[in-house]
């Protein structure tokens, strides 16, 4: 039984908001979303963070951001604009370890020269 709070979400014993599944990737909405939309997008093969993610199975990177086009090419957020951030250790905020995209959008963005 894994202790790992998206690893649980994945398995089903928590609920969360699915946007998208596919057979190695789930995307949810985040329960504190910090822009109009704000959905998590996670490989179903648990690692730590972007680094222990493209040493272990690099694979699941590419199937993370192919499942991230097909869902914001599909809701309209690829026009309109998104932006993605991967958090890694302490200086970042990660407080999840278990490698997650956030998926940011649906209105004007904040920051990073915006
Ligand atoms: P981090 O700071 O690790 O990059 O981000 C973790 C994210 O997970 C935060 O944006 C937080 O709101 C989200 N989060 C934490 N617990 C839950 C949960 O139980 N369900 C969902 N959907 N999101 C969560
Ligand atoms: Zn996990």
């Amino acid at each position: 039984m894994s202790d790992c709070l998206f690893c649980k979400i994945i398995e089903g014993e928590i609920p969360s908001k699915k946007v998208y599944e596919d057979d190695t990737v789930l995307g949810f909405e985040d329960i504190k979303p910090n822009a109009k939309e704000h959905y998590l997008f996670i490989s179903k093969d648990h690692s730590k963070n972007v680094n222990d993610m493209s040493e272990k199975n690099p694979d699941s990177i590419v199937h993370v951001y192919n499942a991230i086009r097909k869902f914001t090419r599909e809701n309209g957020l690829e026009e309109s604009g998104f932006r993605v951030v991967t958090n890694t250790n302490r200086n970042s905020g990660q407080v999840v370890f278990h490698t997650h995209f956030h998926v940011l959008g649906g209105e004007p963005l904040k920051g990073f020269g915006a």
